[in-house]
């Protein structure tokens, strides 16, 4: 089995599952939807389009990311709960 990264950069959110697509997949269901078909097929899975979102999987990062307690400093670095920032720091040259 492959053993390069995952190019599942996006997904469907679908009653609470997310379904996981390569961006080759996205798009061909972004033209599935904007073609006004009532049904997805991923895999066999059939999916009632209008009850589907599309996503981008960092949306979810993020939003795990907050739901963790995490936080984006004003220098757009992302720092852990308790985490303090120095990015504002001449003494940080990260
Ligand atoms: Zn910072």
């Amino acid at each position: 089995m492959s053993t390069k990264l995952t190019d599942k950069t996006w997904f469907i959110y679908y009653k609470g599952f997310q379904i996981w697509l390569s961006s080759e997949q996205a798009e061909a269901t972004r033209a599935l939807i904007k073609s006004g078909s009532k049904w997805l097929d991923i895999e066999g899975r059939l999916l009632k389009l209008e009850d589907c979102a599309l996503m981008k999987g960092e949306d979810n990062d993020r939003a795990e990311k907050l739901r963790r307690g995490s936080w984006m400093c004003e220098y757009g670095h992302w720092h852990t709960k308790n985490d303090e920032c120095a990015h504002g720091s001449p003494f940080n040259n990260k």
